[in-house]
């Protein structure tokens, strides 16, 4: 669909801010999983550290599938649900080690085998990690896509099929990056800044919401 990709375009500036944006290219596979891992239902600043603490005590998978519980636990204590995320984080650590020899493997089919990994952490392991195409679809890509109107779908799920449907192969792997950014700095998920968007000419939220009140 043409209008997404304008939208992409015009998002684009090639600055990645993203937490998983920053780790790219500069840290191994294994480290990308356990931070998407923890980052789920967490903000950035939340997580960040949690991880660095964790790296720097346990980075490996043999490490931290030999850490004591507790000591997990207090590492990744700053985010949300950090008793399951320690339990599973441990749990997908042993697997790797089990079933793939401690090498993250870096297929969907795979990756979603593990303890506490749905499709969004694959998508994102998949893209920061191994640069293969996936369109990782968390909270702020399903919520930004929605409002745009370049889909129109009520799960996560639906959103990346629908967005694997109009998105050319090309933008896959930017996708991600570009809407959450989106989604941290402007189209927040309440009160979205749709007066200083950028891409507020192609959106129907924009249309729908703002437009009538100004005529
Ligand atoms: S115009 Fe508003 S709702 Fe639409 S993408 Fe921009 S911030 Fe989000």
């Amino acid at each position: 669909m043409k209008k997404f990709i304008k939208i992409l375009d015009t998002l684009e500036d090639n600055q990645d801010t993203t937490m998983l944006g920053k780790m790219q290219k500069k840290h191994d596979a294994f480290k990308i999983l356990i931070a998407t891992m923890l980052s789920a239902r967490t903000r950035d600043e939340q997580s960040e550290p949690a991880a660095e603490r964790l790296f720097a005590v346990y980075d490996t998978p043999m490490k931290i599938a030999n850490a004591p519980l507790p000591k997990l636990e207090v590492l990744v204590k700053s985010t949300g649900f950090y008793k399951e995320k320690a339990k599973r984080i441990r749990m997908a650590s042993q697997q790797i080690l089990d079933r793939h020899y401690g090498e993250v493997p870096d297929n969907m089919t795979d990756l979603v085998a593990l303890e506490g990994v749905g499709r969004k952490t694959a998508g994102c392991v998949m893209v920061y990690a191994f640069g293969k195409h996936a369109i990782p679809v968390d909270t702020h890509v399903h919520r930004i896509s929605n409002r745009l109107g370049v889909v129109s779908t009520k799960t996560p799920e639906q959103t990346e099929m629908a967005l694997e449907k109009i998105t050319p192969k090309n933008w896959w792997l930017r996708v991600n990056e570009l809407l959450v950014r989106h989604g941290k700095t402007i189209c927040f998920p309440r009160n979205p800044n749709c007066p200083a968007c950028p891409v507020k000419k192609y959106c129907d939220y924009y249309g729908d919401v703002y437009k009538p009140a100004h005529k």
